[in-house]
Order: structure tokens, then C-alpha cells, then sequence
């Protein structure tokens, strides 16, 4: 049997389709592991040092199809490297997107690159430090990368392959944290983008094949300043805990044109496509925006719905989008970044045009959604909005302190002032629910380390009042923790585990008290409501999943002492509806 030349693959958590449950693709996030458990505690002696039981894991995280160990669906970079590498000459056998429970039938002495898609590799990033208590316990994310790595290192000892591993995507800044790993998973390269942490597009008409090409050539072993390439070799020193050690970083800039960018080939997971890249608002803490903004037209758009219907008999797309509602504006000339109506309504015809009978955009601000009073009714009229079609999107709510929100994502607001941020909120909650739009709100806790226990309150009392005023309101809240990237890459990380003042835990306590009651409970239920058994097992999932972090909190508030404990009481006395 001849090996594939180029083996692409990612772990477990980026190639599950969670049951079909979209917001249970976080769980990824969750901790698998406390490696520092007391051996005679009752808990070590029930679950050993699992924290999420890896039987609950597995089964909500359940591997995706596969064809003779090929994937069936693939995270969507990953199929856009591929269709790279077909565009660029590479023919159909020297390219394979490997099943990871597969990984070793493609490793061979004909491979010569293995590519591995990573956007949490370490569990650094801002979901993960918060459910691992800033990596005191390691996240399933990082559990199964791990597990990855050492079976691709298994492989190519076994088979005598000598492919050089090479980690892509967005999460590889991690590397420089924990360079460790890079030894322990053998890592030739990581790929990393110029600015931030953002990932290179290398899918782009000027790299794609000569990237790999350049790879297997060997042009990348040493770093020359000298000669002349678009990909620049950094080998990078660190120092940790008395002992040396050294990473390839690959960086490449490029900021492809949408006509460089080739269709995807095989079906994405979740029938993810994307309809634009960057996103020009600004927010400091957000690498996405440094990215120069670009939209599909709708033509390229419905190509890719189309190869997820044809291939993967896919029904429904995801449309991966920075800030949905910026699409087809000009930031720089668009008075007060008025949403394009007209766009997205061709947009979204289009989209439904293809024949799939469900789709929403990924991400999209609560200023965008409210600035023109038709934009979400006719967009929720084309996209069949309704009660039994709910259309989720994620959505920045970041802090409910109108100083922070002001210094740090003032346009994020735009046409509208950090004053009225409250309301801009509140408004956009009705006005999305009325339309059957249910908000996933993230915010950041210790935001470059510039909360004041004012800010968290504020942030607190925000959430209340959207309780108290709309009781039938529908949305979550997940608390991340502030990761440096973007505009601030040189502030300090959150350290949740120490840095973490009684009114920062009063938020995170809040949000998940929120999550629990209305956002998990009340809203699955309604989910479910015509599938008792699709029901039975929301509930369940509500329970095991919600009340874990409330007692914990409550658990780590005891042992912090009490002023962290009083906050809590008073969120229980004055804060809940
Ligand atoms: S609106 Fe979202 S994607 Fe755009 S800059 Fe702000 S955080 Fe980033």
C-alpha cells in the first residue's frame, strides 16, 4: 500500500458533531483531569483523577463518521488547507483528512507532512482557563491533542515514516506558553500568523501547495535572514524550569483576496461556511479584527452549502461570520457602521436558496442587530425563523461596565455611545427573542486586568435587571476569562485561580446561576418539548451540567474565606428572581 505524501487530521473534540447540539461544542473545554487530587480523598477513589467523567465526555462528544478512516466531515480550515492543496496540483491520493481514531492506517514511509488543525491545543484559551481554573486541571481539548500527538509519534516510529508534524490554526500562539509540548509531541513546526494570535491564512493563492511544498523540501529545516522567502523560520529559545528548549515558529502574513480563497472540496463539520473574513470594528482584545474585512459574494457562499448538501447530506448551514451585521459594509466609509440590509437579505436568500432548511450566522453584535428596526424581522422572515426554529448566535456582551466597554470595544457599540451600552443590550435580547434569535452571550472576567469590584457589579446588576424586566427573555451567559491577544498581546493573562476578588467570582456565580435556571433548564426543556426522549436527556444534561459549577463555586468561595462567601449570599439574597 502507498502512504498519502500529506496527512491532515485534528483531535476528537474538533471532529464531533455533539449530537447535533451546537452549544455543546464547548464542552471541549471542560476539565478531564486534576492531576494534583488527593490519592485518599473520597473523590479519587470514586472517579480517580477524572473531574468531567470521560464516560459523559465521550458520549456527548461522540466521534464523527468516518469512510475506510477517512472523515467524513472535517473542521473547516482544515478542509480549506485541503482544497489548497488540491487547487495547487496535489492529486486526490497524496491528500488525506484522516479520522484521528484512524490516524495510524495513513502514516507511512511515503508520508512526509502531517498537519495537525489546532485551536486549543494547551487549553489556554479563554473558555477552557476559565471551566480549569487557569490550568490547574488539563481540559479534554488538551487531553485528546495530547492523545493525538503521542499516537501520530506511535505511527511513524512504527512504520518508519519520517513526516514532519507540523501544527496549524488558531490556538498555535499556545505553544509559546507551554514550550514543552512542542518537544513532547515532536513538533517539527508551528505555524503561527505576524500579528497577535491569529492564525495564517495559508489557504490563500500564494501559499496553500508551496507551503507544503517548501515544507517537504526541506526549505523550512533552518532559519536563513538571509534568503529570500515568503515564509520567515524563527527558532525560538525558552527557558523553563532550569531546562532549554526550542521551537520552529513558521510565520507568513497574507491577506488572500475572497477570489484567492478556494471552495471547500468535502463537507465541513456542522455544515460550517464561511461569508467573510475579519471584522472591522476593533474591539482591543480581539485578533479577528486585524484582519483586513472581506465578504463572499453570495454565489461563492451557496458553492459551499451546496458540496455540504451533495457530499454530506447536510440540511443545515452554519455561517461563520466575525460580526454577521457588518456584512457587505465598508467600515471605514459607513456612517456609524449602519448594517447593509440590503446584503444580508441577499445574503440569506441566497443561503435558503440552496435548498437547506435551517441556518444561522455564527457571530454578531447586539449593536448591529439593532441598528436598523428591519433588519432581524426580514432576515428572521427569509431564514424561517419560528418557534420549532430557533436561530442561535454568539454574541459579545463582554462586560456590563459601560467604562470598560467604552475603553476597550467603543465601536463594537457603533451607531450607538457607551452610555447607553445597558440598553443596547437590553433591546437587543427583546429584539432577537421576538424574532426567535437566541443570544449565547460571552463575557470576559479581569478584562486586561482592569476590572474594579464596581465593573463586576455593574456586570451583575446588568444580568438582573434583564431577569427581572424580560422574565421570558431567552440567552446564556459563558464567562471567559481575559486571554492577551489582539491589541493587548503584551498584557498578562487572567489568573483566575489566584487573582480572582470576591466580585469576579459574584459574576462568574451570576452568569452560571443564570445558565442553570433559565438558559439551560427553561430553554432545553422547550427544545425538547415534542421529543420526551430528546427532553429526558436535556434535563439530565441540565442537571449534570448546570449545578456541577454552582456548587463548586460555593465550595471555593468557603475556602477563600468571607468576603468571597458574603458575595455570594448576596447575589442568592438580592440578585435572583
Ligand atoms: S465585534 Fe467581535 S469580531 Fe469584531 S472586533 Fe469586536 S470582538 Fe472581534
Amino acid at each position: 500500500m502507498k502512504y498519502p505524501k500529506v496527512v491532515l487530521t485534528a483531535d476528537r473534540t474538533l471532529m464531533s458533531p455533539y449530537r447535533g447540539i451546537s452549544l455543546a461544542s464547548f464542552f471541549g473545554c471542560a476539565p478531564a483531569l486534576d492531576l494534583n487530587r488527593k490519592q485518599t480523598s473520597l473523590l479519587y477513589r470514586i472517579l480517580g483523577n477524572q473531574v468531567t467523567p470521560r464516560l459523559l465526555f465521550d458520549f456527548i462528544c461522540n466521534p464523527i463518521g468516518h469512510t475506510n478512516g477517512i472523515a467524513n466531515y472535517a473542521p473547516y480550515g482544515l478542509r480549506k488547507v485541503e482544497a489548497a492543496l488540491i487547487r495547487d496540483g496535489y492529486s486526490r491520493e497524496d491528500v488525506v483528512v484522516a479520522h484521528p481514531d484512524y490516524i495510524e492506517q495513513f502514516i507511512g514511509p511515503e508520508t512526509q507532512a502531517v498537519g495537525t488543525y489546532e485551536m486549543d491545543p494547551l487549553g489556554m484559551g479563554p473558555v477552557t482557563m476559565t471551566f480549569t481554573y487557569g490550568r490547574r486541571q488539563m481540559s479534554y481539548d488538551e487531553y485528546y491533542c495530547r492523545d493525538l500527538h503521542h499516537r501520530i509519534n506511535k505511527a511513524k516510529a512504527r512504520n518508519g515514516s519520517k513526516a514532519k508534524v507540523i501544527a496549524g490554526a488558531s490556538g498555535t500562539w499556545q505553544y509559546n506558553y507551554d514550550p514543552a509540548k512542542i518537544e513532547e509531541y515532536g513538533l517539527y513546526g508551528i505555524v503561527e500568523g505576524d500579528l497577535g494570535g491569529i492564525g495564517p491564512e495559508i489557504d490563500g493563492a500564494s501559499a496553500g501547495g508551496k507551503f507544503f511544498d517548501a515544507l517537504i523540501d526541506g526549505e523550512m529545516d533552518t532559519a536563513n535572514p538571509f534568503k529570500k522567502s515568503k515564509f520567515k523560520i524563527d527558532i525560538k529559545e525558552f527557558s523553563r524550569n532550569g531546562r532549554e528548549y526550542h521551537g520552529r515558529f513558521i510565520h507568513y502574513w497574507d491577506e488572500p483576496s475572497v477570489e484567492d480563497i478556494p471552495d471547500i472540496v468535502k463537507p465541513s463539520m456542522h455544515g460550517m461556511s464561511e461569508v467573510m473574513r475579519g471584522c472591522g470594528r476593533g474591539c482591543k482584545f480581539c485578533d479577528v479584527t486585524l484582519r483586513p474585512l472581506r465578504y463572499y459574494p453570495v454565489e461563492k457562499v451557496q458553492k459551499e452549502i451546496e458540496i455540504n448538501m451533495k457530499y454530506g447530506g447536510l440540511k443545515n448551514a452554519w455561517i461563520h461570520s466575525d460580526d454577521i451585521f457588518v456584512y457587505g459594509l465598508n467600515p471605514r466609509t459607513t456612517k456609524n457602521m449602519q448594517p447593509n440590509r440590503e446584503a444580508l437579505e441577499e445574503l440569506f436568500k441566497g443561503i435558503m436558496a440552496t435548498g437547506i432548511e435551517h441556518t444561522n450566522p455564527t457571530h454578531g453584535t447586539l449593536a448591529g442587530a439593532i441598528a436598523d428596526e428591519r433588519l432581524i424581522p426580514n432576515v428572521s422572515k427569509i431564514i424561517r425563523a419560528s418557534p420549532d426554529n430557533h436561530i442561535g448566535i454568539q454574541c459579545g456582551f463582554e462586560t456590563g461596565s459601560t467604562r470598560l466597554i467604552g475603553k476597550y470595544a467603543d465601536r463594537k457599540l457603533a451607531p450607538f455611545k457607551p452610555v447607553e451600552w445597558h440598553w443596547v443590550v437590553k433591546t437587543g435580547v427583546k429584539t432577537l427573542n421576538e424574532h426567535y434569535w437566541v443570544p449565547a452571550f460571552t463575557l470576559i472576567m479581569g478584562l486586561d486586568n482592569d476590572e474594579t469590584p464596581e465593573d463586576s457589579w455593574e456586570t451583575i446588576r446588568l444580568i438582573h435587571e434583564l431577569e427581572v424586566e424580560q422574565p421570558e427573555s431567552k440567552f446564556t451567559v459563558t464567562p471567559l476569562t481575559f486571554v492577551p491577544i489582539g491589541l493587548l498581546e503584551k498584557s498578562e493573562f487572567f489568573d483566575i485561580g489566584s487573582t480572582m476578588d470576591p466580585a469576579k467570582l459574584g459574576v462568574m456565580y451570576k452568569t452560571w446561576q443564570h445558565n442553570f435556571r433559565y438558559g439551560i433548564q427553561k430553554f432545553m426543556h422547550k427544545v425538547g418539548r415534542n421529543n420526551p426522549i430528546k427532553n429526558l436527556f436535556f434535563a439530565a444534561l441540565a442537571r449534570t451540567l448546570g449545578g456541577v459549577p454552582l456548587t463548586s463555586m460555593e465550595r471555593f468561595a468557603r475556602q477563600k474565606g468571607p468576603e468571597h462567601e458574603k458575595v455570594i449570599e448576596k447575589i442568592k439574597a438580592n440578585y435572583w428572581y
